[in-house]
Parts: structure tokens; C-alpha cells; sequence
């Protein structure tokens, strides 16, 4: 069986069940995979369906849940929630392609990880024959906070906790988090951006005081940092490969590139672990918006979060400290954990770090980076648009610009696929006003008007949300964090 183990101390074994119930480690590292060659050959999933690949392959690594729990959640999770049916469709452009990760119920990649894990939480909390209830603390950028108040909405057994960055999130996303349905569900802005929102559930996830406010409840995380986000990220890798391999576009063994719109490094390092498993990737590119702080790492080998800190028009990557990094750093060391301790200490201390030569050289065989400011990300959602009638979001746009800069580079030799990860229709404010100049103050009015402009279809879940009562208001400064969530501890387990 594998077993899963710290970035902080590689002596600490776990099986995937655990991993995925504690989602982050107690000594404040990340759960990893030991061994990460797990021989998953496309080849062998080809003319599969979308939840037949992802019961493959999610099972290669949770290997203490039956198939039978594996085949329940993929086939749970990957419904008619979806509305298309091949859960991730591919498109060409002239670039190369776009694989549509926003067909789910919150419209955005959110969804094809945060379907599935309430589902694999449920399963372990029998597994460990734990019946009181788990925590899910829940750090959001924008969209990792609908798609987990949708997933775990009245899942028994859980209590779903939401932080977003008061100013930092788009209007649209706002309403979708503040309107949420369900019992066990809590929403709560924070005076600060993504980042103090990511530490303050970090601090908690490890803080004695909030582990126990109460004897009923233990507590986890719907962040990239649960190892049970990651894992599901792979299917869809190897999903676009085997459906370009199998219309003839390519050959099974040839190499593909990805091009990855980059914040909390989760989404792309799930494309490094597939290709680990042996998917042909040859480069993932790492594309950041106007907060490049992982442009000039891989450029330079030093991460910095001493710089200013800008929202953009795609919020959900306004991150300076990027939580995966961690476990690629770990992995591309040799599971060197007191160098991951020593690196985390500085960049907690010090704002900053440096990785050795050799451990940069290799790292950047495999990743490229590039960033785009604001101008040019809405030229590209413009261009797009208006050469090919292609509609994107802003994150898309960032990916897409990133690829056009590596076929300047390297060519069209490779074939590349850029992530599509969110509907346009999330920032139409920000999209709209790319491709027409005129700025709309209010998200739905922005969402009519790119509707009659473009003729896209709008979400059902976006087209509905103006109407749904706002259940959430509550806002709070940094330092009430702790004592906030010691006390959402102690209501969810009377
Ligand atoms: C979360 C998100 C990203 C960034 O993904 P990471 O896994 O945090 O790197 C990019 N685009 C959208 C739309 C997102 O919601």
C-alpha cells in the first residue's frame, strides 16, 4: 500500500485515508505521496470515460479505499452536475488547446476535485470509524469556496467553514459564497487578502487552542493543501491526452505541454504528479498574473513574497505564498525534509528563500513560467474573442498568453493544451470591459450584456444567483481569527 508522508518529516507514515481526513500535517507540512512512479500508461485508458479514467487512476493512489468507495465517489461526483457530458471537454484554437475545466456546479476546475472529496471524507470517517464530526476549514481566493459549500453542503458529518479576502474576490464569486445553501455551512469575509486567510487556517489546522474547543470535532481542509484535492487534479491530465491521442491528433507516447494558470501551484503540480505516473508531459508551463512571485523563483531560484501585493482582474491567483510549492520542493530534493523545515522557517521569518543550484536546474527541465499584466491579459481576451470567437475569463487568458509565448520559444512542434479553469461569466465586470471598453459596476447587468453580445450560454448556477436570499454578511479583522474559529469549533460539536 502507499503510504503518504510530511513534507516536514518524512518519517511521518500515513495511509490515504488519513491523509485526506487530516488534510494538513501536524507539524504544519503537507501530505505526499512516498512513492510517485505509479506506471499509470494512457495507453491503457484508452476510449475510457471520464469516471471510468478517474476510478483508475484516483485508485492508484488511495489504495486503502475499496474500488468499490473509489467507483461510488467518481460516479457520485461526475453526474449530471455537470453539464456536459464528457465532464472536460477539449477545443482547439489556433494556439493549440483549451481543456474546459468549468463545465461543474460552481463553474470553475474548483469542482472536478470538490465534488469528489466530501465523498472520499465520508468513506475515510467510516474507514477510521469516527463519528463525530470534521471541520473543514477553507481558505478561498474566489472559487475553492463555492465548490466547497457545494460539495459538502449537508454532507453528514462534516461542518464547512469559508474565508475569502473582504476586497479580493470578484462581485459574482461575492454573491455565490454569500447566498450559499445548506445546515452546516458558514461563510466570513476577512479584512485582508487570500494570503491571511490561507495562514489563519494553517495557524488553526495546528493551533492546540482551536484543536480543542471541542471533543467532537476534528479538523481538515478543502484546499489544495489536502493531498485529497491534489489527486483527482491528475485525472484530467491524462483525460485531454488520451481523448487527443485518440482522434488521431497524436500519437500515444508523443510528448504534450500544458499551460497552467498558476496561484496556490496545486492545479499544476497535480499536472507534474501525472507525469511522474508516466503521462508524455514535456514541459508544464507556469503562468502568473501581475503577482509573479513564481516567475522570478523559477528564473532565479529565489522566492520572495517581499513585494507588493496587487488584485487583479484574476483573482483567484492574487497568492504570494504559494502552499504547493512545499511538495514540489520536497519531491525535486529528494525528501529532504530538513531542508523543506529550514526553507519554510526562513520564508515564515524572512518573507523569502533560496533552493540550491542543482534543485533549480532541475526543476526548470520540466517547468517553464511566464506572467502577463493586466493590459495584456484583457488584449488577449479580446484578440481571442475577436479572431477566432473564442470567450474566455481572465485566467484562461493568462494561460493562453503564457503558451503564445512558449511557441514563440519552442515552436509548434509540441503540441500544447492551456487550462480553461473558470466560465467567463464569473468576471464578466472584468470581461465584458475587455472586449467592449465599457465598464459595468454591477456583475449580473455585465453578465446580460456579454449573454446578448456574444450569444454564450450562461451557467444556470450564475443565471440564478441574483435572485437567492444573501445568508452571510459576517466580516472580521485579522486577530479575531482564532478566537473566531474556537468558537465556530465548539457550535459545530454541540
Ligand atoms: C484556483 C484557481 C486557479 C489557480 O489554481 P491553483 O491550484 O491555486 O494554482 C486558476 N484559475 C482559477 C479560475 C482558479 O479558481
Amino acid at each position: 500500500m502507499h503510504a503518504f508522508i510530511s513534507t516536514r518529516n518524512r518519517n511521518l507514515h500515513v495511509t490515504s485515508h488519513e491523509a485526506v481526513m487530516r488534510g494538513l500535517s501536524e507539524d504544519g507540512g503537507l501530505f505526499f505521496p512516498e512513492v510517485l512512479d505509479i506506471h499509470i500508461d494512457p495507453s491503457d485508458l484508452r476510449s475510457m470515460s471520464y469516471q471510468e479514467m478517474a476510478a483508475r487512476i484516483i485508485s492508484a493512489y488511495l489504495d486503502d479505499y475499496s474500488p468499490e468507495d473509489i467507483r461510488n465517489s467518481v460516479y457520485g461526483a461526475y453526474d449530471e452536475k455537470f453539464d456536459c457530458s464528457e465532464i472536460v471537454p477539449l477545443r482547439g484554437i489556433s494556439a493549440g488547446y483549451l481543456m474546459d475545466l468549468w463545465h461543474g456546479p460552481t463553474s470553475a476546475f474548483k469542482d472536478l476535485a470538490l465534488t469528489v472529496l466530501p465523498r472520499l471524507m465520508t468513506c475515510a470517517c467510516r474507514m477510521e470509524d469516527y463519528h463525530g464530526t470534521v471541520a473543514i476549514l477553507t481558505a478561498t481566493s474566489g472559487d475553492t469556496g463555492k465548490a466547497a459549500l457545494a460539495g459538502f453542503r449537508d454532507v453528514p458529518g462534516t461542518a464547512v467553514t469559508v474565508f475569502y479576502p473582504e476586497d479580493g474576490v470578484s462581485p459574482v464569486q461575492k454573491r455565490q459564497m454569500q447566498t450559499a445553501e445548506g445546515n452546516n455551512v458558514r461563510v466570513i469575509a476577512v479584512q485582508g487578502n487570500f494570503d491571511d486567510c490561507q495562514r489563519m487556517v494553517k495557524e488553526a489546522s495546528v493551533s492546540e487552542q482551536v484543536r480543542n474547543a471541542s471533543e467532537n470535532v476534528r479538523i481538515s481542509s478543502a484546499n489544495s493543501i489536502n493531498i485529497g484535492r491534489l489527486i483527482p487534479q491528475i485525472v484530467y491530465y491524462y483525460a485531454s491526452y488520451v481523448r487527443l491521442a485518440d482522434s488521431g491528433a497524436i500519437a500515444y507516447g508523443d510528448e504534450v505541454s500544458f499551460s497552467v494558470p498558476t496561484g496556490n501551484f496545486g492545479d499544476i503540480l497535480a499536472g507534474y504528479l501525472a507525469k511522474r505516473a508516466g503521462l508524455p508531459v514535456r514541459h508544464l508551463i507556469c503562468a502568473s498574473n501581475k503577482n509573479h512571485v513564481l516567475t522570478d523563483f523559477l528564473e532565479t531560484g529565489t522566492y520572495s513574497t517581499n513585494r507588493p501585493f496587487y488584485t487583479t482582474m484574476s483573482p483567484s491567483m492574487d497568492i504570494l505564498v504559494s502552499s504547493n510549492l512545499e511538495r514540489l520542493l520536497f519531491e525535486e530534493s529528494g525528501h529532504d525534509d530538513e531542508l523543506i523545515r529550514s526553507l519554510m522557517k526562513s520564508l515564515n521569518e524572512t518573507g523569502t528563500f533560496r533552493i540550491p543550484e542543482e534543485m533549480l536546474a532541475s526543476i526548470r527541465n520540466t517547468f517553464k513560467a511566464s506572467w502577463c499584466d493586466e493590459d495584456a491579459c484583457a488584449g488577449m481576451i479580446r484578440n481571442l474573442y475577436e479572431q477566432e470567437h473564442v470567450l474566455i475569463d481572465p485566467h484562461t487568458a493568462v494561460a493562453v498568453h503564457g503558451m503564445n509565448l512558449y511557441r514563440e520559444k519552442y515552436g509548434t512542434g509540441i503540441p500544447c493544451i492551456a487550462l480553461s479553469t473558470a466560465s467567463p461569466y464569473k468576471f464578466a465586470i472584468d470581461v465584458y470591459q475587455a472586449l467592449t471598453g465599457i465598464q459595468h459596476s454591477d456583475g449580473f447587468e455585465a453578465m446580460r450584456k456579454l449573454h446578448e453580445m456574444t450569444g454564450e450560454k450562461i451557467p444556470a448556477n450564475l443565471a440564478d444567483l441574483q435572485d437567492k436570499p444573501v445568508r452571510f454578511t459576517q466580516c472580521i479583522a485579522r486577530d479575531e481569527a482564532m478566537h473566531v474559529i474556537t468558537e465556530r469549533m465548539k457550535e459545530i460539536g454541540e
